[in-house]
């Protein structure tokens, strides 16, 4: 039989966050990062994809291999590791994260190995070497996969920094020397596939950062992804270079500097900090305030901030916030009341819209994209990482480079690559899974949420006594009728109720596993004979 590997994406295309994805040969099947989606659908927090398929895989499955630490690639973890139990690979500030996180899910048996960029481990029969990405959080790695149709290369998400930070690196030789010996295909992050050019390098991000909070009179609130260290570390840089205390708000960012700090990406700051309760006591050009909630979400230390509901930290008129960030899509309305809530109040605002300067995307634009193909030269290239539309427009680049061999492939096809051939051969089941606080939502769950969303939810609560009713059944109604009339009409279907069920006898209810249970006068039955 002629060798093959399967690429399968479980979750990650058509959607923003929840990337995974199996590449299968022979026997040995790996999962690639195992990400997490955030939501506000049915009431769930997070969703991810659905893993019934990779949990089939069972003892072919030998390993989960995660490329960083983003939670769009490795958020999922607790909820997989819950169900199967299987070594996961995860570069240093990666493994740091998952380990916090396995902790608060209290699994505390996972096989979590470290491996940082230029780390080779033979998993069954696949070679996995690791080499280093530009990215916005630290110790970010793509995948050069030796397998028996060849070597295949994934990007894992990349920029490439012209003018790289202490800490940043690009392993370019290691990819020239792969491409010498002939890559058979390229997987690559299509996040930037629309944006024309380079994409802005983080030391110009920093140099801006600095500039605002230099011409910044009062407060400065800082907000910015947490996750990246090197942008934590020139804020904390610049606050000390200004004289400038620093209060840490929000969890994620206590968590991420904490990490940081463990793993040596920034300097000792316990000078530099301050504890909420004594911003008050500073002066107000004295105080800087990195702040969670880039994304405007409600119970973030941004958005209470922004509501003046903080209960030890307030804004005031003169006081400046600096968004570090962008409005991940989907999520520009409610980033934009939070802008809103502070400009009302005379807080001095600046976002990435009217100063593109102050942020720096993790994700590389179309040039960087180029230079990716033409470093690594693949015979065949599949973008990943990205909607239908940044891949198929990364697609197209790859085909002006003269990649005769490109395909575009959805969330469950299985990609089948041999030595010379490519193509989809067949589809997997896919889904999406929803968590509301730890535990997944069933379909049935999310079917009676949507209905109960739609049409409101009506309780009729009957008490009887040997089988007949006892008194006027109880209603309950919300989200069916208004004010007034909602009392009204509870008590017209009360008595409809009483006066279909007159005169009915009900059996007891019997449990399924105690059917000898004797009813009990007065508990709860359900309704038979008839009733419509
Ligand atoms: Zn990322
Ligand atoms: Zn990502």
């Amino acid at each position: 039989m002629k060798d093959s590997l399967h690429f399968i994406p479980l979750g990650g295309l058509n959607e923003i966050g929840m990337n995974c994805a199996a590449l299968v040969c022979g026997d040995t099947t790996i999962a690639i990062d195992c990400g997490i989606g955030f939501t506000d659908e049915h009431g769930a927090e997070l969703v991810h994809a659905d893993f019934t398929w990779l949990q089939r895989q069972r003892s072919g499955l030998k390993a989960i291999v995660i490329t960083h630490g983003h939670e769009d690639h490795i958020g999922a973890l607790p909820y997989l590791l819950k169900e199967l139990s299987v070594p996961v690979f995860a570069p240093p500030y990666a493994a740091a994260l998952i380990e916090d996180r396995l902790r608060e899910h209290r699994l505390t048996n996972v096989d979590l190995r470290v491996s940082p960029a230029g780390s080779q481990e033979q998993i069954g029969s696949i070679s996995v070497e690791r080499f280093a990405v530009h990215h916005s959080i630290a110790d970010a790695t793509g995948l050069i996969l030796d397998t028996p149709v060849g070597t295949v290369v994934h990007t894992g998400d990349f920029k490439i920094e012209s003018d790289p930070c202490e800490g940043q690196r690009f392993d370019r030789e290691r990819l020239q020397q792969v491409a010498g010996d002939g890559v058979r295909l390229l997987l690559s992050d299509s996040t930037g596939a629309d944006v024309e050019g380079r994409a802005r390098i983080e030391r110009d991000a920093e140099t801006a950062l600095e500039e605002w909070i230099g011409r910044s009179p009062h407060r400065v609130v800082v907000a910015t992804f947490s996750s990246n260290a090197f942008r934590l570390r020139a804020v904390l840089r610049v606050a000390r270079e200004r004289g400038r205390k620093v209060c840490l708000l929000g969890m994620s960012v206590l968590k991420h500097t904490e990490t940081a700090r463990a793993l040596a990406l920034i300097p000792s700051v316990d000078d530099l900090l301050v504890a909420p309760d004594e911003v008050d006591g500073l002066p107000r050009d004295q105080v800087l305030i990195l702040a969670g909630g880039t994304q405007g979400e409600p119970a973030s230390a941004l958005s209470r901030l922004g509501r003046d509901e903080h209960p030890r930290v307030h804004l005031e008129a003169g006081d400046t916030v600096i968004f570090s960030s962008r409005a991940i899509p989907g999520n520009e309305l409610s980033v934009f009341d939070l802008v809103n809530r502070f400009e009302r109040r005379g807080i001095e605002v600046v976002t990435r819209d009217r100063n593109p300067e102050i942020h720096a995307s993790g994700h590389g634009s179309r040039e960087e994209q180029r230079s990716m193909i033409r470093l690594v030269r693949p015979k065949a290239f599949v973008p990943v990482h990205g909607t239908h539309h940044h891949r198929s427009r990364h697609l197209e680049l790859a085909a002006e480079e003269g990649i005769a061999q490109t395909q575009l492939i959805e969330n469950g096809s299985v990609l089948e690559v041999t030595r010379d051939t490519i193509g989809v051969v067949d589809t997997v089941p896919t889904g999406r899974v929803y968590i509301d606080g730890m535990r997944a939502l069933s379909s049935k769950v999310i079917a009676e949420r949507r209905t109960m969303g739609s049409a409101g939810l009506v309780t009729v609560l009957l008490s009887l006594k040997a089988g007949r009713l006892r008194e006027l059944p109880q209603v309950l109604s919300r989200g069916v009728f208004d004010g007034a009339e909602r009392l009204r009409v509870e008590q017209k279907v009360a008595e409809h109720v009483r006066n279909r069920l007159k005169g009915r006898r009900f059996q007891p209810w019997r449990s399924p596993k105690k059917r000898q249970l004797r009813p009990r006068a007065g508990s709860w039955s359900r309704i038979t004979g008839g009733a419509r």
